[in-house]
Parts: C-alpha cells; structure tokens; sequence
C-alpha cells in the first residue's frame, strides 16, 4: 500500500482494492508551509473518508471534496448535513468498536478524545492570534468537535491505528493495546506544549511496528506553528530502536 500526508492530519491511503481519505484538510490558509498546491477538487472523485473529528482542521474541505461516502461520528451529522454534505454520504458511528468491511478493509472506531490545549501554548499563541481573533473564533465555531474517534484499519495483513487528536487516556490506549499487534501507527503532534511527551506515551503503550507523527506542520498561522519533532525523533530512537520512523513529506507517497 502506499500512504500519502495530504499536511494537517490528512491522509491518503491507497491498497490494492481502496483508495480512501483521513481527515483531509488541504485548503488552509496563504500563510500556511508548506504550502499545498493541490486543492480539494483535485483530491475528487473520492469514495471514502473517514473522519476522527469534526474541528475545521479536519472536516472543512469535505463540502469541496464530496465524499461519496463519509463515516464519522453521530454527533457530527446535522452539522456536516448544514455544510452541504448529502445525508446519503454520511454513515454515522454510535458505539465505540463499531466496524465495517469496506472493499475489503476492515475498519473500526473507537471513543477517542480531544487534546487539552494547555495554558502555556494558548498563550504562545494569543498574541498573535488576537488581530484574526473573529475569523479564527468562527471558525472554531462554524467545526465544532463533536465526539472524537480514532480509527483502526486492517488491510493487506496489516493493522493500522490513525488519531486526529492526542487526548486519549491511559485506559483508552490500553484497551486498544489489547486488540492485538500494530504495525503501523499514525500519531498527531500537535495541541500541547509537552505533545513529544504525549506521543511517546503513546508509542509505549500501543508498542507499534512503525511510526508516522503528522498534524506537526504550520497549516493555518496564526493558530497553528511549525512544531518542532527533534525531542521526539530523538528519544523515540533511544528508547525503541526497533520501531520504524516515517517522517512524512508533504504528497510524497510512503510504501508501507
Ligand atoms: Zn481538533
């Protein structure tokens, strides 16, 4: 398979038999790096996507991309259905452990959570947030959260565990530890002031085959900034040499 970083914490995922979408938001802003040169008509036609939650970071481009089919969670559908996304699209989770066989994936949601944006990055960001302080706040508002999902994908003899948002609790990271191997997981670095920190707790819980952090780029300033991955690459490398690191680029496909 081959997985593609669409920036945030998009994802393009292409198997033998599916090619589908994550969280993709690739519309961001003019000041945002790197810069995407694809818009999301060019992602179209798309027949999957799946959706961790529903902040604009994630969710704001699927009115322009169209999904023929859109999972996510119950709390998200009258809103998407607001933005213009057709009802027949949306195929709603309710339970955590909900699953689905598409095209010969096997997909799963699990109740997940949204990161705490802590005191010292909401302050790191204010200053200069503050000039944009109303298209940033309708923003916020116009892509409410709803509930957060994580999806866990099971494809060419591989399993794949993907999180929007690094909010999880140790509960939460232990009982999908108990679901069986990972090869492969997709983690965001993003929302935190000690994200390194967080991410690695949840490498050393979910003991994964290989990583991919993602969510770690300055997608939409002044909200957002480049999150530097030194700390992380480096005390990943120490204290599990054995998992592999994918530092994604940007439409750069990875073969996994
Ligand atoms: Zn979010």
């Amino acid at each position: 398979m081959e997985i593609t970083w669409l920036g945030t914490a998009g994802f393009r995922i292409q198997t033998r038999n599916l090619d589908f979408l994550i969280d993709p938001y690739i519309s961001r802003n003019a000041r945002a790096r790197p810069i995407q040169p694809l818009t999301p008509e060019n992602l179209r036609p798309v027949s999957h996507v799946f959706l961790s939650h529903g902040h604009f970071d994630h969710a704001a481009d699927l009115p322009r991309i169209r999904p023929g089919n859109l999972y996510c969670s119950k709390s998200l559908g009258p809103g998407l259905i607001r933005q213009g996304l057709s009802p027949d699209s949306l195929t709603l989770v309710d339970r955590d452990g909900w699953e689905k066989d598409v095209d010969g994936v096997k997909a799963r949601a699990f109740f997940s959570r949204h990161i705490r944006f802590d005191p010292r990055l909401v302050l790191s960001r204010i200053k200069g947030i503050l000039p944009e302080f109303l298209p940033c706040f309708k923003l916020f508002l116009a892509w409410p959260c709803g509930r957060v999902l994580s999806w866990r994908f099971v494809l060419e003899n591989k399993t794949i565990h993907f999180f929007g948002s690094g909010g999880s609790k140790r509960q939460e990271l232990e009982r999908i530890a108990r679901e069986g191997p990972l090869d492969l997981l997709m983690i965001p670095l993003q929302g935190h002031s000690n994200i390194h920190k967080i991410a690695l707790e949840y490498v050393r819980i979910l003991k994964p085959g290989a990583v991919i952090p993602h969510h770690f780029d300055n997608f939409f300033p002044p909200v957002s900034r480049q999150e530097d991955l030194s700390s992380f690459v480096e005390e990943l490398g120490r204290e599990f040499p054995e998992t592999r690191l994918f530092l994604p680029r940007m439409n750069r496909p990875i073969p996994f």
